[in-house]
């Protein structure tokens, strides 16, 4: 009855005193019936539709979107023989949607504009942390999260201020303004942070610290009832229900780089804050879980580093799962991500670039895989490894060492020593020459060193996941989002 409008019954209502009687008799009945018809749709809509989560997973693979979900599933099953949670669960079990990615005021996004367009529900120009162009916040899931009486939860491997999770929780003219958004976390206070990027939590002149005031962040968080955590062993051991943990200066690192004991895989990560989140939470939390690394590995045109990030990533999305299932009928999870990075295109090529040799053909495959699997460096490691001059036996000595069944071409070779990128959307020689030397004998190509125009995927598990099908714009995610959070406050 509410939905219908207030002049249009006043309209009734002078209509029916200028009535006849028995026209009026009439006229009443036809109310009666727009009335009970407006109150049975409400009611069939309460009753069949929407539910309203208690607890939201967003489980967000910075840079992935179905070419890289494809050769995380492929590449599983090839060298594992296991499944990839992501796709063969996830995506085909649950609802699927895609979203369009342009920010306001470009076709290509950033991070930043990406991830606030899906926190806010509105556009904004690329660098921006949701916020308009003229300087007006857009209320974040977060906040909206907070408001509805839940626990949140912000988890990355990249530094806890960068832009994703930033965009999913404060506001920012440019995503650059690192302190001012960790002071914005410390005033917003969610129950979890894990991450890298301490160095915005302790003042210069510090070990690591980079903040141009004398605060120490880290010490105040602790001041507030956060236990902190510094490495692996600390996070599974914390029993704290507010958990500041903080495993590197600056981004962790890739997978294929990383020590598992300084550092806790994403998994790791994601178990600790829904075990923390869980505890006290009588109106649930939301929780945003980020793994930086296709991203990362596909500015660098990594397929050793992104490989092993989609594993990564998809043992987190198995714990969150797990948990899932567990509190089923309450808890949403949600896949997603918020732009492709790399253009990554695993193609057929020829085998060779000489008259004789080019005009075989291959087509990548397994063997191809298992050669990628090999490498045992990411990509920008190496790159930062070898330097702006290279000297040819260190580059030698790094190949022989790291990239085993490689063999680099004289001309990318040239590229190294001479630092000329390939080309003008390859903005780094050292990791684009690599990059192509692994596209040659794979067949795993790239197409840039920056971001594409390739709507992402969506999966959706659970409690209003239906919202989430079809192809829609990465504002209608936001929008979706503000609309499970902000109902499921008066629901309860
Ligand atoms: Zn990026």
């Amino acid at each position: 009855m509410c939905d219908l409008p207030r002049s249009f019954l006043m309209f009734l209502a002078v209509m029916l005193l200028g009535l006849r009687r028995s026209n009026r008799l009439i006229v009443s009945l036809l109310v009666v019936s727009i009335v009970s018809a407006s109150i049975s749709v409400d009611a069939a809509e309460r009753r069949g539709g929407l539910r309203h989560p208690k607890n939201i997973i967003i489980m967000f693979a910075d840079g992935a979107t179905a070419t890289q979900w494809e050769l995380g599933k492929y590449s599983a099953r090839q060298l594992f023989n296991e499944s990839f949670t992501v796709t063969d669960v996830v995506f085909r079990k649950g609802e699927l949607g895609m979203l369009s990615t342009h920010p306001l005021d470009a076709y290509i996004t950033d991070s930043a504009a990406a991830a606030s367009a899906m926190s806010t529900g509105y556009k904004v120009n690329n660098f921006a942390v949701s916020m308009s162009p003229d300087g007006k916040p857009y209320k974040t899931v977060m906040e909206a999260a907070k408001a509805a009486g839940k626990r949140l939860g912000l988890v990355t491997t990249a530094m806890v201020y960068d832009a994703s999770p930033a965009a999913f929780s404060v506001h920012a003219r440019s995503r650059s303004e690192f302190q001012s958004i960790v002071d914005q976390y410390l005033a917003l206070a969610p129950d979890v942070l894990l991450g890298g990027g301490a160095d915005y939590f302790l003042p210069s002149g510090s070990a690591g610290g980079k903040r141009s005031d004398s605060r120490d962040v880290m010490a105040a968080f602790a001041g507030r009832g956060y236990q902190v955590v510094r490495d692996t062993a600390q996070l599974n051991a914390a029993q704290g229900s507010k958990l500041l943990g903080l495993f590197a200066d600056q981004d962790m690192d890739l997978e294929i780089d990383s020590d598992p004991h300084k550092q806790p895989t994403t998994a790791q990560m994601t178990a600790a804050a829904l075990k923390a989140l869980s505890r006290g939470s009588p109106r649930g939390f939301v929780l945003f879980v980020e793994n930086e690394n296709p991203d990362t590995a596909g500015h660098a045109m990594d397929a050793a580093g992104l490989i092993k990030a989609l594993w990564a990533f998809d043992k987190a999305v198995q714990v969150a799962l797990e948990f899932q299932r567990k509190t089923r009928g309450e808890t949403l999870l949600i896949v997603c991500s918020d732009h492709e990075t790399g253009g990554l295109s695993p193609t057929y090529a020829r085998s060779g670039a000489s008259p004789g040799s080019g005009a075989r053909v291959f087509s990548m495959g397994a063997s191809h895989l298992k050669l990628i699997a090999g490498i045992g460096i990411s990509i920008k490691q190496a790159a930062d490894k070898l330097g702006r001059k290279p000297a040819p036996e260190v580059l030698d000595e790094m190949l022989a060492r790291h990239f085993p069944g490689f063999t680099l071409d004289a001309d990318l070779r040239e590229t190294i020593l001479n630092q000329q990128p390939l080309e003008r959307n390859f903005l780094y020689a050292t990791s684009g020459a690599l990059s192509r030397m692994v596209a040659r004998q794979t067949g795993l190509y790239w197409g840039t060193s920056g971001h594409t125009s390739e709507p992402v995927v969506v999966g959706a598990l659970g409690p209003g996941a239906r919202l989430f099908r079809g192809y829609q714009d990465n504002t209608d995610f936001g929008k979706n989002l503000h609309r499970l959070i902000d109902r499921s406050r008066t629901a309860r």
